[in-house]
């Protein structure tokens, strides 16, 4: 059983979520103490015992300790079994950390799933359902799966309602990839996106962008959603390179001006822009595991973040594999697993 100090490193809820991903994947069961001991409220939230309960039905696991603010758990798989499945988080908490939690036993599984997932679809936090759909399941489908993965209802804190549907169709292995080259710049837009909210935010937060990143008017769109799903505003940054595609979230929060939301996306895109790097920070954090289950390869990035280490350090305790993080420049890193 592999011993998980939930304290260490970044000390929040994805040291749960990768172990339960890498627990469920090879069969290996982990217990965990001081779960989430560096945030406000500690242990357990609802977002994370849906993980755990989605966890243990894909895996048929037996689950000690999975109890809302509880700090410790423990966690034993049997098989991966692949099905249709519904979860409902029951509040706006995020659908797309579900998922992060268990697509990677769902792509390796010994059958086709589907997922219909309920709650939150753009968190502040978490991976937007625009960027698990065009930045992350690329990346995933080209080392052999075949995930699609569908909006049919966002969203948003703190109304939640959001729904997503996706279909697995695992790979029998694993391919890995060397990401390490973004190629040319095919196509940049960004949307601002308001639902129950008057349409000047994201005509502001587009004219924002429209300035920092010095493009024309035809990159850019306002889309309105209908207002019983908000309130609710994002605004995207999307940039498709030839090897990759990278989107850059502000996320609309009350008291805070149109302009500043705007200005973490485009912020964040222009770091992007001038480091010449394929993969951004949260895509970095995110493909560590997929990549150490397919044993060797590489991509090169942004400075890690303390979610990439600890990813990291957890993969470790689970696998039997070298992780390399290296600066190669200024704001240029490389990543390489090997067996
Ligand atoms: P908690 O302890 O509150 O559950 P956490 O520390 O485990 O949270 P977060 O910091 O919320 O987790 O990050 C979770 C995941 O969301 C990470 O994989 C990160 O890459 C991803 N993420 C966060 N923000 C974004 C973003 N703007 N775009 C894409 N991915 C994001």
């Amino acid at each position: 059983m592999v011993i998980i100090d939930g304290s260490v490193g970044e000390g929040g809820g994805q040291i749960l979520r990768t172990s339960l991903a890498l627990s469920l994947c090879l069969g290996i069961p982990f217990k965990i103490t001081n779960i989430r001991a560096h945030r406000k409220k500690p242990g357990l939230r609802r977002q994370h015992l849906v993980c755990v309960n989605a966890a243990a039905q894909i895996g048929k696991a037996k689950v000690k300790g999975a109890k809302q603010g509880h700090q410790e758990l423990t966690f034993i798989p049997a098989d991966i079994a692949p099905g249709n499945y519904h979860f409902d988080i029951g509040t706006a908490g995020s659908t797309t950390l579900v998922l992060q939690t268990i697509l990677p036993a769902l792509m390796i599984a010994k059958g086709p799933s589907t997922l219909i997932l309920e709650g939150g679809t753009h968190n502040h936090f978490a991976p937007t359902f625009d960027f698990i759909q065009r930045v992350f399941i690329p990346v995933i489908n080209s080392m052999g799966p075949n995930i699609n993965a569908q909006l049919e209802r966002s969203g948003y804190y703190p109304k939640g309602g959001g729904r997503l549907n996706i279909t697995i169709q695992p790979a029998d292995k694993l391919r890995t990839f060397h990401i390490n080259q973004r190629g040319e710049i095919s196509e940049c837009t960004a949307k601002a996106v308001v639902a129950g909210l008057p349409r000047h935010i994201a005509e502001r937060e587009l004219g924002v962008i429209k300035q920092k990143m010095g493009w024309n008017k035809e990159c850019l769109q306002v889309i309105e959603q209908p207002a019983d799903m908000g309130p609710g505003n994002v605004v995207c940054i999307e940039i498709k390179s030839k090897h990759i595609t990278e989107i850059f979230t502000g996320f609309g929060k009350k008291g805070v001006r149109a302009e500043d939301v705007a200005k973490i996306a485009a912020n964040a895109a222009i770091r992007y822009l001038e480091a010449g790097v394929p993969v951004g920070r949260y895509l970095a954090d995110q493909l560590l595991l997929p990549l150490a289950l397919s044993g060797g390869g590489s991509y090169t990035t942004l400075k890690p973040t303390l979610h990439t280490k600890t990813n990291s350090d957890v993969i470790k305790l689970f696998l039997d594999i070298n992780i390399n993080i290296n600066q190669t420049s200024n704001d240029v890193w490389s990543i390489s697993t090997s067996t």
